[in-house]
């Protein structure tokens, strides 16, 4: 009631009036001051009332009024006084008020000061006061009085507010506001720091805007900040002012986002600056602000460097048959000679980086979830399964040799010869050792293979005798027998190399030791133990004589004559656990520390070459016992340099993929001459993913040959202070798919070696190589019996002249009746196929597991031969492989992106393996399950990728009639089995989801073209799992195999749920594995996706 008065007489301004409203605002002012928190006013209705009050005393009153009612009750009245217009008012009065000459000072004080209060919880706060014109008002205030702390800080305070907008920002930079705020910011002192801290951020907020930073470089401020920074750090000893420490350091991180910024920073010795007040920072816990802070600043100013290579296309040529019309390959080959391609001009992305003041940096995964949802297929058309005859079926009848088993007439020749079925009657084509069997090629007559060549003049080396001269495992004759390997003659002969080893006997107890059968826990009643195949059990199957044989068979573009040890000993897992790798707080600001320091201190970087593929001969090193001598030149291998930067510290650099320029992340190589008990710290510095999982706990994998010969041949995890940072060396945007301005990253480890005159090896994963794979089927033979019908073909010759083999597993018919003899033409097929990303070697340790467990003798695995016909293709990419790739094939192409229209030259494999699938869909026999076995880098656990048109259409909201939605449900079934049976797999991390970006994988095509509806991508992760039995645990190949078995149990279970024919089979199974209650089982799949949205999706299949 009583404001209802005042809103009246605030109208004309009257002199009665306002004496009225004086003593009335003061009467209300008094009740409130004595009524204090009881007074329950409400805030808004004193508002209104001011309102074109020109008695000054009246309106101080009202903002007394305010300010007591604002300040109780936390920040709600505030709330309520800004939704009811507050804050235009307070403007509104600022404005009219200033015209005074002078201003009322106590009023100005009490507006801003309420302004100030305000202005956090009004969103629309800096447009206001733009539109206002107050911006000008308290710009004029502050310039004016400089020297009145008491008016200044709310002032400050409002502009603080003012400038996190960014129109305003800039023209308040363009009244000259930076300059003022750098009038104010002042060296140590005592007095007035809360001044001082408010200008600071009002500073930091202004110089966000590009336009304000390169004002304040040009007024010569960034030497003026560090000066001040050096100031307080130096006076601030008891650290009572981190505030305004970290406000300069902001203001510089600001500046620093742009180029001149960050030059001017470098010409003011910045880094040396930082460098050293950082150092002395780092014992103190709680001036860890300022330390991420200046690492930030120091990271971005670090000029940038060019990789240390002459180009970064492959250090390996090959020359294609043709080179294709488009895509990267063709731009390559476009680019003219002598251009510069490690670097451009790419200095000029003036990016702003977040603040990551935390120690490890996952931004792009959050930018690859958002990309994601783009990337949902939402065209209904492609989203349904259409089945495309693709090549005609005149065309396609060549691959019926490949499908024997569905013609062969066994009464003549099996039952009838011999009465019992031979291995050799059943196995025509074995995987060829040589070139001999090219005439089983179905495209070899019109696809002639170019000789490869190399960029080497080097001749092509002698395969035999094999060169193991790199392997000098010790000089010293006084060191213990069996540690050596005669190496005087510089041919080490294999048979001393081999066995039986020195200590045969450990191995013989490590063996028993590690003998294991893991038996499932087998709800379904199959009531069978599974026996899981040990690497232990299985070393049998890995023979380094036949290893050897296979290495010579083996075509790679380098022509390579070395083989590492690790491919010829083989490797046994160990009995111990390996978890994650903890870790350490602050390990990459050290590491990134380090790296500074080569800046700050040049003299202390040695920066000596030890290892190079670019220099003919390679490798040539001085041997001064000084440095770590290097080698890759095997199978697999990838290690394109070598740089020693300090006197245990190396920088590595990786290859590209044949054809490519990029592609960085696997690598195989070799070190020795090292010291015992030294710790080394390896730094491969082009590595291109923006996060790796060797930030969240996984290690390295190394390999002692000094260990395999006393008995414990295996790979081990290994590696402290591991991390993974963005780094200092520019990415050329011909690498970046354009994009200026980005740089590589690294991957730093340590460790140390226990033994004397060793060689080792160090592995992204467990390498897995062709030649050890055609070591591996040729000794699956042996596991033949007489049920088991076991055929090996080769599909086809790749460009680079390896045979791609091809795997028919099933039972043999039972008998030669018409009965049996129908079964066994009828069995549904299973198309399997893995390693078509070179560098993803895990998807070969698990495909390892399925064929072992395949031609095993346990009753599961009769089981599943009766039932089904294995097609298997164990290797879709042999040359990558043998090429050390870690994506591409030759072509320099994504395989797993051109099954959409493989080209028979090119992609021989994908053309080859997609026409049988056409095949089997001309004759109606589309297998009932196809899984691509892969490798994830950024995921734990294993999971799948699947098709499912329902499951799209929810996640991309489209929309779409209930016909559109008429889904078979099968396609969650074998997942579903997995992640009952295995403890690796997680249902939580697959997806059906279809993706435009993979609409030409194979999972995709396979199910839209040759209409496989449980199509399906099966990830296992480089690193361990987060949930079940291993949670905690780095994967090793012991589970990868299990893996691989348990996937051939699952697709036993598969056969009786889908032989039921009956899916409330199936929603019985969901209901109870998901959340046992009554949810049906699209809400079980609804809520699961829920659950996936939430999460990070890679954008590799
Ligand atoms: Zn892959």
């Amino acid at each position: 009631m009583l404001l209802g008065q005042l809103e009246k007489i605030n109208g004309e301004a009257m002199v009665r009036d306002a004496e009225t409203a004086r003593q009335v605002t003061a009467k209300i002012l008094h009740l409130i001051q004595t009524q204090g928190e009881s007074a329950h006013t409400p805030t808004c209705h004193a508002t209104s009332y001011s309102v074109n009050t020109r008695d000054v005393q009246t309106i101080l009153n009202i903002l007394y009024i305010l300010s007591e009612l604002l300040t109780v009750g936390k920040g709600r009245r505030v709330g309520v006084f800004v939704s009811k217009g507050g804050t235009g008012i307070l403007f509104q009065i600022l404005l009219s008020n200033s015209k005074e000459l002078p201003p009322s000072e106590e009023l100005m004080l009490q507006l801003h000061s309420l302004l100030a209060k305000v202005g956090s919880k009004d969103r629309k706060f800096g447009v206001k006061a733009r539109l206002s014109g107050a911006l000008n008002v308290t710009v004029n205030l502050v310039k004016q009085n400089l020297q009145n702390a008491k008016l200044l800080l709310p002032c400050l305070q409002v502009l603080r507010v003012y400038s996190t907008n960014s129109v305003n920002a800039i023209s308040l930079g363009k009244n000259g506001v930076v300059e003022l705020m750098f009038k104010i910011i002042a060296p140590y002192s005592k007095k007035n720091t809360s001044l001082l801290k408010v200008a600071l951020d009002a500073l930091g907020a202004l110089l966000k805007s590009k336009t304000n930073a390169r004002r304040a470089v040009d007024g010569g401020h960034v030497p003026v900040l560090l000066a001040l920074y050096l100031d307080w750090h130096r006076n601030d000893t008891r650290h009572r002012h981190m505030l305004i420490r970290k406000g300069l350091l902001v203001s510089l991180r600001n500046i620093t986002n742009i180029k001149l910024g960050r030059k001017a920073f470098l010409e003011a010795d910045g880094m040396r600056i930082l460098y050293n007040s950082s150092t002395e920072c780092l014992p103190v816990r709680t001036l860890d602000p300022l330390v991420n802070t200046s690492s930030l600043i120091m990271r971005k100013c670090f000029p940038k460097n060019r990789l240390p290579l002459p180009t970064i296309k492959s250090a390996f040529q090959y020359q294609l048959p043709h080179v294709p019309a488009a895509g990267p390959v063709a731009q390559l080959y476009s680019q003219p000679p002598g251009v510069d391609d490690v670097v451009d001009e790419s200095d000029d992305n003036d990016e702003t980086e977040a603040d990551t003041e935390n120690d490890t940096e996952n931004e792009e995964d959050e930018k690859d979830h958002h990309t994601s949802n783009d990337d949902i297929e939402t065209d209904l058309n492609k989203l349904h399964p259409k089945k495309n005859p693709g090549r005609p079926f005149e065309e396609l009848r060549v691959y019926e040799r490949f499908f024997s088993e569905l013609s062969e007439d066994f009464q003549v020749i099996l039952f009838l010869k011999n009465g019992i079925p031979t291995a050799q009657a059943l196995s025509p084509k074995r995987v060829p050792m040589s070139s001999s069997q090219e005439d089983v090629n179905p495209t070899k007559g019109q696809n002639p293979q170019l000789p490869p060549s190399t960029s080497t003049s080097t001749p092509p080396a002698p395969l035999t005798p094999l060169q193991l001269d790199t392997i000098h495992l010790s000089k010293d004759q006084n060191t213990k027998d069996e540690a050596h390997i005669p190496s005087t003659d510089g041919h080490a002969t294999l048979s001393t190399l081999t066995r039986p080893p020195p200590q045969g006997q450990t191995i013989e107890q490590e063996l028993a030791h590690v003998l294991e059968c893991v038996s499932l826990d087998d709800e379904a009643g199959e009531g069978a133990v599974l026996e899981v195949p040990d690497t232990a059990l299985l070393l049998p199957l890995h023979d380094p004589d036949v290893y050897v044989e296979m290495v010579k068979g083996t075509h790679s573009v380098p022509q390579y004559a070395e083989v590492a040890y690790p491919d010829y000993f083989g490797h046994i897992t160990p009995t111990f656990r390996e978890p994650h790798q903890e870790r350490v707080y602050g390990v990459q600001r050290s590491k990134i520390f380090q790296d500074i320091e080569r800046l700050i201190h040049p003299n202390d970087i040695l920066d000596k070459v030890v290892y190079d593929l670019d220099i003919p001969s390679c490798p040539v090193i001085e041997d001064d016992g000084e440095s770590l001598k290097f080698n890759s030149q095997f199978e697999s291998g990838n290690l394109r340099k070598a740089i020693q930067v300090r006197k245990y510290e190396y920088d590595l650099v990786l290859n590209s993929d044949i054809n490519s320029n990029h592609y960085h992340q696997w690598f195989y190589f070799e070190v020795s001459g090292m010291r015992v008990g030294t710790t080394y710290r390896f730094n491969i510095i082009n590595c291109e993913k923006s996060n790796s999982q060797f930030n969240y706990g996984m290690q390295v994998l190394m390999y002692s040959v000094q260990e395999a010969i006393s008995g414990r041949p295996r790979w081990v995890r290994t590696g402290t202070d591991i991390c993974y940072y963005k780094n200092h060396f520019a990415r050329s945007s011909i690498a970046a798919g354009g994009q200026k301005g980005k740089s590589y990253y690294t991957l730093t480890f340590s460790t140390s070696f226990r033994h004397k005159d060793d060689v080792c090896y160090f592995a992204y994963h467990y390498p897995y190589t062709y030649s050890t794979l055609k070591m591996h089927l040729s000794k699956l033979e042996a596991l033949r019996t007489p049920q088991i019908y076991l055929r090996q073909d080769v599909l086809c010759e790749t460009l680079g002249g390896n045979s791609c083999p091809l795997l028919t597993i099933t039972a043999m018919p039972e008998s030669n009746s018409n009965d049996h003899i129908c079964q066994f033409r009828n069995r549904p097929l299973i198309f399997l196929s893995a390693r078509v990303h070179p560098g993803e070697t895990n998807a070969s340790w698990v495909m390892k597991g399925t064929l072992e467990f395949l031609m095993g003798t346990s009753p599961l695995a009769s089981s599943l031969r009766e039932a089904y016909i294995f097609k298997i293709v164990p290797m879709l990419n042999p040359d990558g492989v043998v090429n050390g790739n870690h994506r591409c094939s030759l072509s320099g192409e994504d395989l797993n992106r051109q099954w959409q229209n493989p080209n028979p030259e090119l992609h021989p494999t994908i053309y080859h393996t997609k026409s049988l699938l056409q095949y089997l869909a001309h004759i109606q026999r589309a297998p009932l399950v196809f899984c691509d076995y892969h490798g994830h880098s950024r995921k734990k656990n294993v999971f799948m990728y699947g098709c499912s048109v329902k499951e799209t259409v929810w996640q991309s909201n489209i929309s779409a009639t209930s016909s559109d939605l008429q889904e078979d449900l099968g396609y969650r079934a074998l997942p579903k089995i997995l992640s009952q049976i295995a403890p690796a797999f997680s249902m939580a991390s697959c997806s059906f989801v279809v993706e435009r970006s993979k609409e030409s994988t194979a999972r995709v095509v396979v199910w839209r073209e040759i209409g496989v509806q449980r199509s399906y991508t099966m990830e296992s992760t480089l690193c361990g799992c987060d949930q079940g039995k291993y949670k905690g645990l780095q994967i090793g190949t012991r589970e990868l195999e299990e893996m691989g078995a348990q996937f051939c149990v699952a697709l036993l279970r598969l056969k009786r749920l889908t032989g039921l024919r009956n899916h409330q089979h199936l929603l019985d199974l969901e209901k109870t594995q998901v959340h046992k209650s009554m949810y049906t089982l699209d809400e079980c799949i609804k809520r699961s996706l829920m659950m996936y949205i939430f999460r990070t999706r890679s954008s590799l299949s």
